[in-house]
């Protein structure tokens, strides 16, 4: 059976300056009343100005070269601006998934063309990309998946839906991940492309899908005889699958899979030290110590990550332990003070703690299940 090994990342002296440069703005922009802390904010905080500001201060696509709209950054800077934009709860949905993977998979697979159209797009928080991968009958077995699209002159056509697609009446892209040849029963992987798809195109449309609170922030989307170009085909025909796995690292080991109730969390610490309540603090240094254990070795993954390690299953775990972690923080929250939770309150903890309990279950759901992921872990060490 094979460890699993995950740098230690010190953080340079050098990210302090940029930690403060951040804090201050996130201070101005809530005074203001421009922003407002929000639990879960990277999958439903949404403000087209706030991801400007952070395009113009060269916080989207930090570590990309520079020729394309890039800040040539490391990953450990790039790390210190996601964590702190999770821990202000700050609304970054717009610009995360293609800040987070849509910008990788096209610098490692993408056309000279598709990145001088789409990085600096993206880096100026003006282009957002949503995840087409899960169908109504392909979830967890994602090579299940039916959408399809065929040759045509000059480029494809696709038809199929996806489901629960974050984001996407916002995003004006989707990389959809479609069969570009039919199904072979005996290789379900083979024959899979990952198609860069205009979501304001002839025969596209979205339908939302609300959660119980009314708010709404996935969607159904609908595929109707829809044209791509054929400079929209991303990397190599055939090869969408193994593309479309690559990007999963990415989307498993980020901050995010640590910190969507860290706002509940502070709220919780500051309530419990001003009632010089030491067994709730007891409770909330046991949650601290778990979060820096969580968050150096996620920090760790993307250094791995940047190196151009194969880091899918460490992240699968990151996800899968750090998920139950900020699902443990409302549940913990409950045991420890007694508030009532309420969406529209003006009470922060009560807010927060609203917001936590209504998100939380799709933590564990959402980039993988939990069983999934152990899967991928229990095989992982057993066959390498
Ligand atoms: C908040 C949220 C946002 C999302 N955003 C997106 C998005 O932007 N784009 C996108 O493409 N998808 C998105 N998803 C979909 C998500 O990826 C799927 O929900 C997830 O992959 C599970 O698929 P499913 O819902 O079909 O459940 P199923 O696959 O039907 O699973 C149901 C249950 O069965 C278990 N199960 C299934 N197969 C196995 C197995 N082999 N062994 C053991 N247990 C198993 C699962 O663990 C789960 O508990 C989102 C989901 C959520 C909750």
């Amino acid at each position: 059976m094979k460890t699993l090994e995950i740098p230690v990342v010190k953080l340079p002296k050098e990210t302090e300056e940029l930690r403060r440069e951040i804090r201050q703005f996130l201070k101005e922009e809530i005074e203001n009343g421009l922003i407002e802390t929000k639990c879960d904010c990277w999958l439903s905080g949404f403000s087209e100005d706030f991801s400007r500001k952070m395009g113009a201060r060269g916080w989207i696509g930090m570590t990309w070269p520079k020729k394309y709209g890039g800040g040539e950054r490391s990953s450990v800077e790039r790390y210190v601006v996601t964590e702190e934009m999770l821990a202000a709860g700050a609304p970054v949905s717009g610009h995360w998934i293609a800040d987070r993977q849509t910008g990788p998979l096209l610098l490692k697979y993408g056309t000279e063309e598709q990145k001088q159209f789409f990085l600096p797009r993206i880096a100026k928080g003006e282009c957002y990309f949503a995840i087409g991968l899960s169908e109504p009958n392909a979830g967890s077995d994602l090579a299940a998946l039916q959408a399809r699209a065929v040759k045509v002159d000059k480029g494809w056509i696709l038809n199929g839906s996806k489901i629960w697609t974050s984001g996407a009446h916002h995003a004006h892209y989707s990389i959809v991940l479609c069969r570009t040849t039919p199904m072979d029963p005996n290789n379900r992987h083979a024959g899979m492309s990952q198609l860069i798809v205009d979501l304001n195109a002839p025969g596209v449309t979205i339908r939302p899908i609300h959660l119980m609170t009314g708010e709404h922030h996935f969607n159904e989307v609908f595929f109707e005889d829809v044209f791509v170009p054929d400079g929209m085909v991303v990397g190599t025909l055939g090869n969408g699958w193994a593309q479309g796995m690559a990007e999963l690292a990415y989307e498993r080991s980020g901050p995010e899979r640590i910190l969507s109730t860290f706002p509940l969390l502070n709220e919780l610490t500051n309530v419990l030290i001003e009632k010089c309540d030491a067994k709730g603090l007891n409770e909330v240094s046991r949650l601290i110590s778990r979060l820096w254990t969580l968050r150096n070795m996620s920090l760790g993954i993307a250094r791995l990550l940047e190196e151009g390690v194969p880091s899918n299953i460490i992240a699968s775990l990151v996800k899968d332990m750090g998920t139950q972690f900020e699902q443990e923080i409302p549940e913990i929250t409950r045991l420890l003070v007694s508030v009532i939770p309420l969406t529209d309150s003006e009470n922060r903890l009560e807010r927060f703690l609203a917001q936590s309990i209504l998100q939380s279950p799709g933590f564990t759901l959402r980039g993988g299940t939990t069983e999934i992921l152990r899967g991928i872990v229990a095989k992982g060490v057993i066959n390498q």
